[in-house]
């Protein structure tokens, strides 16, 4: 379950934001998750939910951005990939080793739940 502990991953950080923030809870998460990274978006999205039980992320909504692959090309500068296609050139099919950007995997945002109102 490589999603799974992902999931948990993303949840140790997250929560270590929310304790920085007063040990609030989280109402909603967001994650850039690249193209070229290993990551399958909708395995994240379906383990996080058992993931998130007991911790301060439970009940919390994910999102998933897609952040598209961009390789280096010599002749025509920053391009953006085609998975299909592998590591080249869109335009003129030359090898694009070097990816900028499109293996990440990182929190994005954290949305705080409002804190609960206590009664009075
Ligand atoms: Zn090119």
């Amino acid at each position: 379950m490589h999603e799974a502990s992902i999931a948990l991953s993303l949840i140790d950080v997250a929560s270590e934001v929310l304790r920085e923030n007063g040990g609030a809870r989280a109402s909603a998460l967001t994650v850039r998750v690249g193209a070229w990274s290993s990551v399958v978006p909708e395995a994240l999205t379906a383990a996080f939910p058992a993931c998130a039980q007991g911790t301060p992320l439970e009940g919390a909504r994910l999102s998933v951005v897609l952040v598209p692959g961009v390789g280096e090309c010599p002749t025509h500068g920053p391009v953006t990939l085609d998975v299909r296609r592998g590591l080249r050139c869109p335009a003129c099919g030359a090898p694009t080793p070097t990816l900028l950007q499109g293996d990440e995997l990182e929190l994005d945002e954290i949305e705080l739940a409002e804190p609960e109102l206590e009664d009075s």
